[in-house]
């Protein structure tokens, strides 16, 4: 092999190469197969990159800062450990940790980091070893990797975005399994993040394959009309996601009524406010919607009270739902 086909390649105009570590500040510690790792020793085999992804699962987890940086609160752990395995068992694969051991991993990696500011937890369970067959057997043992970053809330300081209805369709429940947290679907999401980016706005919006609204492509997505919120139901084209269901406690909680039932296109451009709903997103507010103005294009007071609400509970100035809180042992 001659030196030239060993270099990394300069990238063209615009492109993006993945991220070297010594680019970005990465994590001291992994958690991978039930032990703490040094960054730089958490390797795999060349040829153990393709065809494993193609059945790998993953979490999206967030850990938020409390007390002044005394404390850090793991929100709603138990639940997204949950949702890893029911991932896992949609896409045929098998986690050789219990949900308690992957719980304690958790924990164990966030404070070996030391971490004090708000973090983003990513496990994720992906065949081990050199995968040569395309389906991926059901056997095939996973190795199990938990990675955290720095990732601070920006609940109050992200500007309301431009969303537009995307033409990729949202991959469905007897295609690629939306419910499945699996890495393989977010190439649906991707394509229709291009798409948007490329036509001016932020993020896409997608409808199901029956054409109605189903989500964004890494957040579920909400409605205000005439003082009621509508989220399209589980059985959309939807992640069970952790936040949608936070958000519909939080909000029955403070008296606003709220409808799970199948949203059209059109309900889109009259809505008084949207929102995306995730554990990255939190509570995004949508300023325009295929280039119409949501309201008057600013964050409307349902929003605003779900901000406010998703913020006090996330960093445990709410103790009323303290199930959902897990806080790191120093
Ligand atoms: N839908 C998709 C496709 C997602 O990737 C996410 C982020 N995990 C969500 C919805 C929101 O889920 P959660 O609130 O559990 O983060």
């Amino acid at each position: 092999m001659s030196d030239d086909t060993i270099e990394p390649r300069e990238p063209v105009d615009g492109a993006i190469r993945g991220l070297a570590a010594s680019d970005v500040a990465t994590a001291r510690w992994l958690w991978r197969n039930g032990q703490l790792v040094p960054w730089d020793e958490a390797t795999v085999h060349i040829t153990a990159v393709g065809h494993s992804s193609v059945a790998a699962v993953f979490e999206g987890i967030k850990a938020y800062r409390a007390a002044g940086g005394q404390r850090l609160l793991v929100f709603r752990l138990d639940e997204h450990v949950d949702r890893l395995f029911a991932s896992a068992r949609i896409c045929r694969t098998r986690i050789p940790y219990s949900a308690g051991e992957l719980r304690d991993a958790v924990l164990d990696v966030l404070r070996a980091n030391e971490y004090r500011d708000d973090t983003y937890i990513r496990p994720w369970a992906f065949p081990s070893g050199l995968i040569r067959e395309q389906m991926v057997p059901a056997a095939a043992v996973c190795e199990v990797v938990i990675d955290t970053w720095s990732f601070a809330s920006q609940l109050f300081t992200a500007k309301a975005c431009r969303a537009a209805v995307s033409s990729w369709v949202r991959v469905g429940d007897s295609a690629m399994p939306p419910r499945a947290k699996a890495f393989s679907n977010y190439h649906n999401g991707r394509l229709a993040v291009i798409e948007a980016k490329a036509n001016g706005h932020d993020w896409p919006i997608l409808l199901n394959d029956r054409h109605q609204v189903s989500e964004g492509a890494g957040a579920c997505i909400a409605l205000v009309r005439r003082g009621t919120v509508v989220t399209p139901p589980l059985t959309a084209g939807v992640l069970e996601s952790v936040t949608r269901a936070t958000a519909l406690t939080l909000l029955a909680d403070a008296g606003v009524p709220v409808e799970e039932r199948t949203v059209d296109r059109t309900e889109l451009y009259l809505a008084d406010e949207i929102f995306f709903l995730g554990t990255a997103w939190e509570v995004l507010p949508v300023g325009v919607v295929d280039g119409l103005p949501v309201g008057d294009g600013e964050p409307g007071p349902v929003t605003r009270l779900l901000q406010h609400a998703y913020h006090d509970v996330v960093r445990g100035v709410r103790l009323d739902h303290p199930d959902w809180i897990t806080e790191v042992p120093r």
